[in-house]
This record gives structure tokens, sequence and C-alpha cells, in this order.
């Protein structure tokens, strides 16, 4: 199993939002958010700011008409 370091973890975190990643890659990501607590941390934040990415364009949209 390739164990991955938190650069290559929060690296891969951003990646995913703008492409796939391989079955090598996202095992890696996977084992490290189980014990590191900084990365977790890390995804969630990601995730919060896309979520609200697609909510501000949503308003932008509604706001257009
Ligand atoms: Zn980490």
């Amino acid at each position: 199993m390739m164990k991955l370091n938190c650069l290559s973890t929060t690296k891969a975190i951003s990646d995913a939002r703008e492409r796939s990643l391989s079955l090598s890659e996202k095992a890696g990501m996977f084992t490290h958010l189980l014990y590191c607590p900084y990365c977790r941390a890390f995804k969630i934040q990601c995730e919060n700011m896309s979520g609200l990415m697609r909510a501000f364009k949503m308003t932008e949209k509604t706001n257009e008409k």
C-alpha cells in the first residue's frame, strides 16, 4: 500500500476536484486520512469551499433573471 505524506495528500484532495484520482491515489489518500486529523480537516474545508462556490454560482444564476 502506498503511503502518502501530508503534502501529497492535500495535493490529491485538491486534484480530486479537477480530475478523477487513480485507484492507488485514492487508496493512499484515504489511508492517510485515517490517521491524520490535519488532512481530514483540510478535506472538510475543501468540501465546504466547493459547496460554497456552488451555492454562490446558483445565487448568481438566479439573480440573472
Ligand atoms: Zn496529513
